[in-house]
């Protein structure tokens, strides 16, 4: 049966007021019935739009047809086929871009609501997964006992390395442990997960659901080595030298941007990456953790991306009262996904819109004390396509604040291509790789942002099948 509702089945979320003062999730998601009234409005499309539009190509309308007739279990194993992560990507997605922006229902209303059906199955499926396990650490009989033990999988005996433990690392990984591959991670930071763990929020991802990811690679027999920065503790070259017969390199792109605009050094600027590696990965917004975090009254993000979103909203939960975006063109221009630029309105985020910052102030002590912005309007599309943003002569004016949050963009770091010998760049400064994710050095394959640059979970998690793919061909001659 089709429902021609025009809308989508609304998402239950927390208050605003309530959920602006703490860092639980906001969206509470779907209940079975709700993903079944939701499922029922897809058109059966025989042409499948939604499933081009998705970078990894889930068969959605598939999907969504078990979701409608209850059997989420089937609706799960097909979403699994294609997608490593789906608790995660029914989470983050730009859907509106993606899957969502070319479905049917959308063209006359608002298209199926594919990314929380997507959450709803993954999230049904862990939870069903997590009673077995339960029930077979108490049962008396072995009845369940599969479930609470390690993935048996012979092993070929072969060793890969991945450097990197984010969406493109831990897909790369999963993949091919599951052919048998002996895998070890070398993940920088002392928690796997990249920027799913240091980046994103608790109140858009919960962190529960990226540690679980981790224990399922790990119950497949991969081993995480964490606080190893490779190119550092030990090079690429050198993890050849050690036994391993290709190496993955997912190291993201990380490196924060600045303006280089006076004052930039006062005390109270930071990066985004910065501010919320220690609230997320430091657990700064915990009573119980004695991790500094910049506290102030009044905060300035400069950006218009999901890591403004992240570091406005972040702010608000940890006590600021007035919180701006600080963004240079206009909402309709704006890149973060649209689900979390409402929910910053909601949560009382002022968006100051055609603004740039010219200079941060500061007192002679050297602390922020305002952001001098000039206003800006739209003139001629630039080479993004998007309308350029022009000065406005004569329009200056100071937010009055005293922290700024630097949040423009990330850059790729270079470290993995200065200290692997010969390994090339690409165009834009990342490694470069041909289709299959193949460096110009044999055996070395890379993927995700440290490719690209900065781009999307869904991307990188795509980019780490695909050189899973390609390494298991390289290894298997
Ligand atoms: P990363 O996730 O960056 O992981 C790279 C890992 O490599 C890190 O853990 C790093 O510590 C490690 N590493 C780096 N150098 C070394 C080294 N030398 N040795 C060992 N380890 C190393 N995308 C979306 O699709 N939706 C969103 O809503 C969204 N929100 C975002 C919010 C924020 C705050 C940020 C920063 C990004 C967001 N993105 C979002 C982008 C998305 O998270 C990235 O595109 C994606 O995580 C890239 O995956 P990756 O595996 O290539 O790299
Ligand atoms: Fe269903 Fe939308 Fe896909 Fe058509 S485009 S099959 S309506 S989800």
């Amino acid at each position: 049966m089709i429902n021609l509702k025009k809308v989508k089945n609304p998402m239950p979320e927390q208050d605003p007021i309530v959920r602006a003062g703490n860092f639980e999730e906001v969206a509470e998601g779907y209940t079975a019935q709700m993903a079944i009234n939701e499922a029922m409005r897809c058109l059966k499309c025989r042409k499948k739009p939604c499933t081009k539009g998705c970078p990894v190509m889930v068969r959605i309308p598939e999907f969504v047809a078990k979701v409608a007739e209850g059997d989420f279990e089937a609706a799960y194993q097909i979403i699994s086929d294609t997608s490593a992560l789906p608790r995660i990507c029914g989470r983050v997605c730009p859907q509106e871009n993606q899957c969502e922006g070319f479905c049917v229902q959308g063209l006359h209303g608002e298209p199926v609501a594919i990314g929380r059906l997507e959450r709803f199955v993954s999230d049904w499926h862990a939870a069903r997964e997590e009673e077995m396990e339960k029930a077979a650490l108490e049962a008396e009989d072995d009845e369940f006992a599969e479930f609470a033990e390690e993935e048996v999988i012979e092993s070929n005996g072969r060793k890969v390395a991945v450097v990197g433990a984010g969406p493109a690392g831990l897909t790369c990984a999963g993949d091919l442990a599951a052919k048998g591959y002996e895998v070890t991670v070398f993940e920088a930071l002392h928690k796997p997960g990249g920027v799913l763990a240091y980046g994103i929020p608790e109140f858009r991802l919960p962190k529960d659901i990226v540690a679980a990811e981790v224990r399922k690679l790990e119950k497949r027999g991969v081993t995480f080595v964490n606080n190893a920065v490779i190119g550092r503790a030990e090079t690429v070259d050198e993890l050849f030298e050690d036994g391993f017969e290709a190496v993955f390199v997912g190291t993201g792109a990380g490196l924060p941007s600045f303006m280089n605009i006076p004052g930039e050094n006062l005390l109270g600027v930071c990066s985004a990456n910065e501010y919320l590696t220690r609230i997320n990965l430091m657990k700064g917004y915990l009573p119980e953790y004695d991790t500094p975090v910049q506290k102030a009254k009044n905060i300035a993000v400069v950006g218009g991306g999901n890591v403004a979103m992240d570091a406005a909203r972040c702010a608000k939960r940890m006590g600021a009262e007035n919180v701006y975006i600080v963004y240079r063109r206009s909402m309709d221009e704006i890149p973060a996904r649209a689900e979390e630029i409402h929910h910053a309105i909601e949560e009382g985020i002022d968006f100051q819109l055609l603004k740039n910052p010219v200079a941060v102030l500061g007192d002679e002590n050297g602390y922020v004390t305002g952001l001098e912005c000039v206003e800006m309007e739209l003139g001629e599309p630039d080479a993004s396509g998007r309308r350029r943003p022009v000065v406005k002569e004569g329009s200056n004016f100071v937010l009055d604040v005293d922290c700024v949050i630097m949040a423009i963009g990330t850059k790729l770091n270079k470290l993995i291509l200065e200290t692997t010998e010969n390994l090339e760049a690409n165009d834009r400064g990342g490694i470069g790789t041909d289709a299959g994710a193949a460096t110009n050095r044999e055996g070395v394959f890379a993927g995700g942002d440290a490719v690209t640059g900065a781009a999307t979970v869904i991307l990188a998690m795509g980019a780490g099948k695909t050189a899973a793919a390609s390494i298991d061909e390289y290894l298997g001659e």
